[in-house]
């Protein structure tokens, strides 16, 4: 008989993601050599960049089964996956801070982590539930969209907040680069006190009907976990993307970062070391950050002002969720009223 052994939703949906092509080279979750390469090199086995760990963590009586087997993948008691399991390792505290660049629990992605099991088993993986696909967003269709558009150049962004007007500038910056933008919010876990989906398509929503070009902008939601793994995870959101059939992807200061535990620019430097190393099939944009400047009355970023350390006004998700929070309005310097009343409209603002 098959042992079982009950996932959670994230593995469900890496599961389906692997089945969709989105993470591609993956084909199940990652053996023993996979696994080590990423986390020592950021690149699987054959050198090909991958810079996030995707794995299956069971119970110990599970690990110590012998001999490797098929393992039936339940969620809710039901079986929806399997894996063919072909080698096992642990992921040790060492890895864990190799990835994460911490391992305070302070940290979401390190805090989730050590609530899996440490014991991990790689091997191929077969979606059983094949209607959990409905919805999933697939490479195939997306590369379809991008080509009925009429785009050879498709500039991914990747957020998880409402548009504000320093990720405008940055959006506007990618459309006089390439033909099409592909704003692809991550609908997946996040952690407490993020804005909710509906809010970040509330606002999209609003700001493709009332102010980008239709026919050159293009949203679709992304269900994955968010892992606030910073660098890492700002490469492996360029894989993701590239996947889905983009030419161009994003990267802005601290990007997948949380609460400083990242420099501003970390994720520049290892996507351009990377990039430098290895092609990984889609062109990397590491833009600066946008802020407002009182002396240039626009936004700007370093490269294109002076007055940086003397009249810079910051804009950041985190400073557009602390004015809500607080119950005031963000200035119009940060965010349109439009966008601002599309977020208030929608419900539920904030993840609880
Ligand atoms: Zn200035």
């Amino acid at each position: 008989m098959n042992l079982q052994v009950e996932i959670n939703e994230e593995a469900l949906q890496d599961i389906i993601n692997i089945e969709t092509g989105l993470l591609y080279p993956l084909d199940g979750f990652m053996r023993t050599r996979d696994f080590r390469s990423v986390i020592e090199h950021c690149t699987m086995a054959n050198r090909e960049v991958f810079t996030i760990p995707v794995t299956l963590d069971v119970p110990k009586e599970v690990y110590d089964a012998e001999p490797c087997q098929t393992l039936e993948l339940l969620f809710g008691g039901e079986a929806v996956a399997s894996i063919d399991v072909e080698d096992k390792y642990e992921m040790t505290d060492a890895d864990i801070e190799k990835v994460f660049g911490t391992l305070e629990d302070a940290h979401p992605g390190v805090r989730k982590e050590h609530e899996r099991s440490p014991y991990r088993v790689g091997g191929k993986t077969k979606l059983l539930k094949r209607e959990l696909l409905d919805g999933a967003l697939k490479p195939e269709e997306t590369k379809r969209i991008f080509r009925e558009k009429g785009w050879k150049t498709v500039v991914g962004f990747q957020t998880r907040n409402p548009v504000h007007k320093a990720h405008e500038h940055i959006q506007r910056l990618g459309l006089e680069v390439c033909d099409g933008l592909f704003i692809n919010p991550i609908t997946g876990w996040k952690k407490k006190g993020d804005f909710t989906e509906e809010a970040v398509i509330a606002a999209y929503e609003a700001m493709i009907k009332e102010f980008y070009p239709s026919d050159k902008v293009y949203m679709a939601g992304l269900k994955t976990q968010m892992r606030y793994a910073g660098p890492r995870e700002a490469v492996f959101h360029a894989i993701i993307r590239r996947n889905l059939g983009c030419t161009h992807f994003i990267i802005g200061r601290d990007h997948a970062g949380v609460g400083g535990y990242y420099g501003a620019y970390d994720a520049h430097a290892l996507a351009r070391k990377l990039s430098e190393e290895h092609d990984l099939g889609i062109e990397l944009l590491l833009t600066r950050e946008p802020y407002y400047c009182t002396k240039c009355k626009q936004i700007v970023t370093d490269n294109t002002c002076g007055h940086y350390e003397t009249n810079r006004v910051e804009i950041s998700g985190t400073i557009i969720r602390k004015y809500i929070g607080d119950g005031r309005i963000p200035d119009e310097i940060m965010m349109r009223q439009e966008i601002f009343d599309a977020i208030l409209k929608c419900g539920k603002v904030f993840i609880e």
